[in-house]
C-alpha cells in the first residue's frame, strides 16, 4: 500500500524529523485559508500516487493565498498519469540550497535493509543510478542490531554535507529507520531532503510504501489507505481474503493454491492462450468465497472464457460447485465454464454442476485446451 505524501510526511514527523508547515486540502477554498494561516508563500502539490508530478504542473509556488487558491483549482481539475487529483497539499514554500535523497529499502541480493543516500536530491534516482552510480551511497543494516550512528556517518562523508548539519542528519536517518521498520514499511524515501536558506534541514517530499501481508498489524495505517484509487474488484477481492491480480489476456482462472494457480497459468500460455488474472480461492474456500471469486472474474470486459481448476484437499469439490452454482444463478454469465474438479467429494460436485451445461475437463491439460479453443481467434495485449 502506497501512502500520499501528506500522510507520509506526518509519520516522519511524528518520528522527529522536520516537514514543512501545511496541510492538505480538498477544495481551492480550504487551500486559501491554510495560506492564510500560513502568511507564507506556499507551494501547492497534487495528492496524487504517481512520481514526477512537478514536471507535469502538479507542484505550483503561490505568492498569495489568492493564488493558492486559483492554482488549488487547477490542480484539483487536472488529471495526473490518468489518476484525477482529489487533493492538494499547501505547504510553506521554503528557499532551497541543497537537496538530498535519503531512502530506505530492501536489498535483495544481500537480504537486508539498505539506507540509500546521496548529494544528488530532488531528481529522480533512478536516473542517477544509470547516469553517474558513484553518486549513490549504500549502506546496509543489520535489523536485528540496527542503524548505527557510525553508519550514517559514513554516508554523510560521502555526500558533502555541511558540518553543521550532521547531527540533525543522524537525527533525521536514525527516524527514518525507526518509522521504516515500525511501520513495516518496504520503501521509504525522501526526496528532496533539504537545506534551506535558513539553514533547516527538512523533509521536502516523502515516499513510503507499506508491506500489504504486515498490515494486519497495522491498524492506524489501515485507515490511510486511499479507496478512491483502487480498482473495485481488487477491493472486493481483498473483502473476502482472495489472491487476485488482474492480467492482460482473455481466460479468467479460478484456482486453489498460488502453485496452482501458477501452473493453471503457465499451461493455458503452453497451448497459446493468456490468462486475464491469477486468483487463489485458498484452502478449504466456503462456497461464499468461490461465488465471490467467479464474480471478481466474470466482472472484467476481457474474460472470454472461465477455467476452474480444483484440486481438492482440503478444499471440498461440492462446496466450489455450490459456489459456482450460486454464481451463475445470481451474476450473468455470459461467457462458457470450463471446469475441472478432482479430488474430496469430487463426484458430489460434478454432479451438482450436471444441470448447469458447463464444460467438463478431466485433467488440466484438457481443461486448458478446451479453454484455449474457445477464445481462439481472439488477439491478445501482451504485458510489457
Ligand atoms: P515530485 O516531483 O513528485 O517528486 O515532487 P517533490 O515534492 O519532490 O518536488 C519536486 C521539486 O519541486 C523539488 O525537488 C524542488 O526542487 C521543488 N520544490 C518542492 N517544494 C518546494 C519548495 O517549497 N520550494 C522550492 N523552491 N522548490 C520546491
Ligand atoms: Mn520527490
Amino acid at each position: 500500500m502506497r501512502l500520499h505524501e501528506y500522510q507520509a510526511k506526518l509519520i516522519l514527523s511524528r518520528y522527529g524529523i522536520p516537514i514543512p508547515r501545511g496541510r492538505v486540502a480538498s477544495s481551492a477554498n480550504e487551500a486559501k485559508q491554510i495560506a492564510e494561516e500560513l502568511g507564507l508563500n506556499t507551494v501547492i502539490k497534487a495528492q496524487v500516487l504517481v512520481g514526477g508530478r512537478g514536471k507535469l504542473g502538479g507542484i505550483r509556488l503561490a505568492k498569495s493565498p489568492k493564488e493558492a487558491e486559483d492554482l488549488a483549482t487547477q490542480i484539483l481539475g487536472m488529471e495526473i498519469k490518468g489518476m484525477p487529483v482529489r487533493r492538494v497539499l499547501v505547504d510553506e514554500a521554503v528557499s532551497i540550497q541543497k537537496e538530498i535523497f535519503l531512502g530506505l529499502t530492501y536489498d535483495r541480493e544481500s537480504r537486508l535493509p539498505v539506507m540509500i543516500a546521496s548529494s544528488m536530491g530532488g531528481i529522480d534516482i533512478e536516473e542517477t543510478a544509470r547516469k553517474s552510480p558513484e553518486k549513490i551511497q549504500r549502506m546496509l543494516i543489520n535489523p536485528l542490531i540496527g542503524l548505527r550512528d557510525y553508519q550514517v556517518r559514513d554516508l554523510i562523508l560521502n555526500i558533502d554535507l555541511p558540518k553543521p548539519f550532521w547531527r540533525a542528519f543522524i537525527e533525521a536517518a536514525q527516524g527514518l529507520w525507526r518509522a521504516y521498520s515500525e511501520s513495516d514499511a518496504t520503501l521509504l524515501e525522501t526526496n528532496p531532503l533539504v537545506i534551506t536558506a535558513d539553514q533547516r534541514l527538512i523533509a521536502l517530499d516523502c515516499k513510503m510504501i507499506i508491506d500489504d501481508n504486515a498490515l494486519y498489524r497495522h491498524t492506524a495505517l489501515q485507515e490511510l489507505r486511499d479507496l478512491d484509487i483502487e480498482p473495485a474488484e481488487e477491493l472486493e477481492a481483498h473483502k473476502y481474503g482472495l489472491s487476485y491480480v488482474p492480467l492482460s489476456g482473455s481466460i479468467g482462472c479460478l484456482v486453489n493454491g498460488a502453485g496452482l494457480a501458477m501452473a493453471t497459468m503457465d499451461i493455458i500460455r503452453h497451448f497459446g492462450g493468456m490468462p486475464a488474472n491469477f486468483l487463489d480461492i485458498g484452502g478449504g474456500a466456503t462456497s461464499e468465497k468461490v461465488s465471490a471469486g467467479l464474480r471478481i472474474i466474470l466482472s472484467s470486459p476481457k474474460v472470454r472464457v472461465v477455467l476452474v481448476n480444483i484440486f481438492g484437499g482440503i478444499t471440498r469439490c461440492d462446496e466450489v460447485a455450490k459456489g459456482i452454482m450460486s454464481a451463475v444463478m445470481t451474476a450473468k454469465v455470459h461467457v462458457p465454464l470450463v471446469i475441472r474438479l478432482v479430488g474430496t467429494h469430487a463426484e458430489e460436485g460434478l454432479r451438482m454442476l450436471a444441470d448447469a451445461n458447463l464444460i467438463i475437463a478431466d485433467t488440466l491439460a484438457d481443461g486448458a485446451q478446451k479453454a484455449v479453443s474457445l477464445v481462439k481467434g481472439i488477439s491478445y495485449e501482451y504485458p510489457d
